[in-house]
C-alpha cells in the first residue's frame, strides 16, 4: 500500500512549527507494513489544497492528513476534501448533537462557528477524538483511503493510537515492517557500499548505507507476515553483512560506542583514564556521557601544551626527538594517564585539529594509544580538515580502538 501524508498550515510554512505530526505518522507507518512514498507540507490556501490533494488521490492508495479541521475560517480541510471528490458537505446530526453536548458539559454554549466541524461528505465518516471539538474524516472511495485528522499533536497522536491505526491493521491484514541498524566506523561510505554492493539490489530485506557522525551506519528493513518471520530474515542477512564487513562493526540499533565501550569496561571490571590534547577533552565528555561511567571512569587530563604534557610526566626528550604529533608521545601520553591516574588501561590522544599544520605534519592527523599495561596500542587517523570534525572524530576512533583492545583483553 502507497501511502503519502499531507501536513496542512500556513504555520508550518512560516516556520513557526515543526512538522512532527508527519515525523509520528512515518514513525508509526512501518509497524503496519505501510511504504510511505511523499510527505508535503501544504497552506491554509483552498486552492492549493485542492492541487496537493488531488495528486495524491491519484497518485496513493492511502492519504493522510492533519491540520485544519478547527472551527475557524482558515480552517479548509474539509472543504478541500469535499471539492477533489466533488461531494457536498451536509451537518451530520449525531455529530452536531455529539459537539453541542462537548460544549454544554463544560459550562459553554456552542459558537455557531463550530457547525462546520459537524460536517461530511457522503464517502466520509467520522472519526471520534474526545481530546478536541474535531471528529477526524474516513473517507472510502474506489479502493482508496483518505484520513483527515486534528492538527494539534496530542488530539491527532490519540486518534492515531486509538482510532485510525487499529482499523488500518484490519484492513491490511499483519504485515509488518522491521529495521536494524549495523553501526560501523573507519571505512568511508563509498567502501562499505561497494563491500555490501551485492546486498543492496534486494528487495526484501531491502539494504540501506547511510554516513552518520558516529560512522556509516547500514539499515536493513524486512517485510513480512510476523515479527519472527521479519526477524529471522534480518538475522540472516546481518550474519551476510558482519562476514563482509568484519571488525569495523561495533554496534547496532540505539547503540553509542561511548556505552558500548562502558559496557565492556564494566564486564571486565576495568578502570580508565584519558590524556588528551588535541581533542580538549572530548573523549573524556564523551565517555561520562554515559550514565554510571564513574564506576570505570577515574577521571582526564587535558595536556594542550608540551609544558603541560612534561609536567604531568610526558618525557620531554622523547617529546622533542619525534614532536607532539607522533604514535610515540600518543603511547607515553596513555601511560602517563594510566599511571597518574591509577587506572588498568590509558587512552592518549595527540593531533592536529587545524587551522594549521603543526610540525609539519597535515591538518587532521592524530595518533591514539591505548596503554594496558602489558601492551601499548597505537592507531593514527587523518581525519577532514574541520576543527570540529577532526576533534570529534579522534575522539571516535579512540573509543573504536579502545572497544577492540577491550575485545582482545582476557
Ligand atoms: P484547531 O482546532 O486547534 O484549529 P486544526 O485541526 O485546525 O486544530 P491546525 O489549526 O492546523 O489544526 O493546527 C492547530 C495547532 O496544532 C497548531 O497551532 C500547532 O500547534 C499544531 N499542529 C498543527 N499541525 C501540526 C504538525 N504538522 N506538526 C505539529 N504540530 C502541528
Ligand atoms: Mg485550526
Amino acid at each position: 500500500m502507497k501511502a503519502e501524508i499531507i501536513s496542512i498550515g500556513t504555520e508550518l510554512l512560516l516556520g513557526e512549527i515543526t512538522d512532527t505530526n508527519a515525523s509520528y505518522i512515518a514513525s508509526q507507518l512501518p509497524l503496519l507494513g505501510i511504504d510511505l512514498l511523499w510527505v508535503t507540507q501544504v497552506g491554509d490556501n483552498l486552492g492549493r489544497m485542492r492541487e496537493i490533494l488531488e495528486r495524491a488521490w491519484d497518485r496513493s492508495d492511502l492519504v493522510l492528513t492533519t491540520g485544519g479541521l478547527g472551527p475557524t475560517e482558515d480552517d479548509l480541510t474539509r472543504e478541500a476534501i469535499a471539492e477533489m471528490l466533488g461531494e457536498e458537505l451536509s451537518v451530520d446530526p449525531e455529530i452536531e448533537r455529539a459537539l453541542r453536548d462537548f460544549f454544554s458539559s463544560r459550562g459553554y454554549k456552542m459558537p455557531e462557528s463550530n457547525i462546520k466541524q459537524a460536517t461530511l461528505i457522503p464517502s466520509a465518516q467520522a472519526i471520534p477524538n474526545p481530546r478536541g471539538t474535531a471528529p477526524g474524516w474516513w473517507v472510502e472511495r474506489q479502493g482508496k483511503i483518505l484520513i483527515a485528522m486534528p492538527g494539534p499533536p496530542s488530539e491527532m497522536q490519540r486518534m492515531w493510537e486509538k482510532e485510525v491505526s487499529l482499523r488500518l491493521r484490519q484492513r491490511l491484514g499483519h504485515q509488518i515492517i522491521l529495521s536494524r541498524t549495523i553501526k560501523t566506523f573507519g571505512f568511508a561510505e563509498a567502501a562499505v557500499d561497494e563491500m555490501v554492493s551485492p546486498l543492496l539490489s534486494s528487495a526484501n530485506p531491502t539494504l540501506a548505507v547511510y554516513s552518520k557522525p558516529d560512522g556509516i551506519h547500514l539499515r536493513l528493513t524486512a517485510k513480512a507476515e510476523s515479527k519472527e518471520e521479519a526477524e529471522e530474515m534480518i538475522a540472516q542477512r546481518e550474519e551476510k553483512i558482519r562476514s563482509l564487513l568484519g571488525e569495523s562493526i561495533w554496534g547496532s540499533d540505539e547503540e553509542t560506542l561511548e556505552a558500548v565501550v562502558g559496557t565492556l569496561l564494566t564486564e571486565k571490571g576495568l578502570t580508565l583514564a584519558t590524556m588528551e590534547s588535541c581533542t580538549g577533552g572530548l573523549l573524556a565528555s564523551m565517555i561520562t556521557d554515559v550514565p554510571g561511567s564513574s564506576a570505570y571512569f577515574k577521571g582526564g587530563l587535558v595536556a594542550y601544551s608540551n609544558e603541560v604534557k612534561v609536567s604531568y610526566g610526558v618525557d620531554a626528550a622523547l617529546l622533542a626527538r619525534h614532536g607532539a604529533i607522533s604514535p610515540e608521545v600518543a603511547g607515553a601520553m596513555a601511560e602517563v594517564a594510566r599511571l597518574r591516574l591509577g587506572t588498568d588501561i590509558g587512552v592518549g590522544i595527540t593531533g592536529v585539529a587545524g587551522p594549521t599544520e603543526v610540525e609539519g605534519k597535515p591538518i587532521g592527523t592524530a595518533h591514539i594509544a591505548i596503554d594496558d599495561g602489558k601492551e601499548k596500542r597505537l592507531a593514527y587517523g587523518i581525519y577532514p580538515p574541520l576543527r570540529h570534525e577532526v576533534k570529534r572524530r579522534a575522539a571516535l576512533h579512540a573509543l573504536f580502538e579502545l572497544r577492540k583492545a577491550l575485545l582482545s583483553l582476557k
